[in-house]
């Protein structure tokens, strides 16, 4: 299959999920998901209409980005150490990972350096999975007021990762649950808070019906990754 066929099954997947869930197609965006993937990959794929795309490693991001057309958007997806935050502030116009008040406090203070206002996701362990990052939800709760009120940085919503599982009907308890702490942050906030950012090549369908609003995809879109790769992954 190419690139092309890949994009085209997966938008008319994510058209079918809608429909079954009663939402605008327009509602969910899809991020193509380019770690391991060289620049002409990416161009190739913004040439098909792709425009939002997502790395999870600071050093690829930071060769690759600029090798890429200029008009595209790159959100961070991965763990975010605090001595990478400012080259993450430059490179990414989202950080979907954040998963502590410190890490918060020093993109806070490099969005400052760099004059900028950072639009942030904030990434939940919705499993409670002792191997992955993520905030614990209890713990987000109880700091989202302090995460909140740092002037530099902007709220956009939650994103997950769920426990890989085969049979993706068995991630849909995860997605709900995020879409409930999703609720409760918007009462802490008293307004809205747009984005879901879950649901993977495997599960993207589930997570739609349980309202994301943007699916992270890669394997779908680019075929399987290469484990031993020049970039390391
Ligand atoms: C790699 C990755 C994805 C994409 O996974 P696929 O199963 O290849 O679609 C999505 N989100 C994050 C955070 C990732 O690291």
């Amino acid at each position: 299959m190419s690139l092309a066929d890949n994009l085209a099954s997966i938008q008319q997947r994510i058209r079918a999920a809608c429909e079954r869930a009663g939402r605008d197609p327009g509602s969910v965006a899809l991020l193509a998901v380019a770690k391991t993937q060289p620049p002409e990959v990416v161009r190739a794929a913004a040439e098909l209409g792709l425009t939002l795309f997502g790395e999870n490693k600071i050093q690829e991001a930071k060769a690759k980005i600029p090798l890429c057309p200029d008009r595209l958007r790159w959100h961070f997806i991965g763990h975010l150490q605090t001595n990478k935050c400012r080259d993450a502030v430059s490179l990414f116009e989202m950080i979907q990972s954040v998963d502590s008040l410190p890490l918060a406090q020093e993109l806070q203070k490099r969005a400052e350096q760099a004059a900028k206002t950072m639009p942030i996701l904030l990434e939940i362990n919705v499993a409670g999975e002792g191997s992955k990052f993520g905030y614990q939800p209890e713990r987000m709760l109880t700091e989202f007021k302090e995460i909140i009120s740092l002037s530099r940085l902007e709220v956009h919503g939650l994103m997950a990762i769920p426990p890989f599982t085969p049979v993706p009907e068995k991630a849909r308890p995860h997605f709900r649950r995020l879409r409930e702490l999703r609720e409760q942050c918007e009462q802490l906030l008293g307004a809205p808070l747009p984005h879901l950012s879950m649901g993977m090549s495997g599960d993207f369908e589930i997570a739609i019906e349980e309202g994301a609003t943007i699916v992270r995809i890669g394997t779908a879109l680019f075929g399987e990754r290469s484990k031993g790769g020049v970039q390391g992954v």
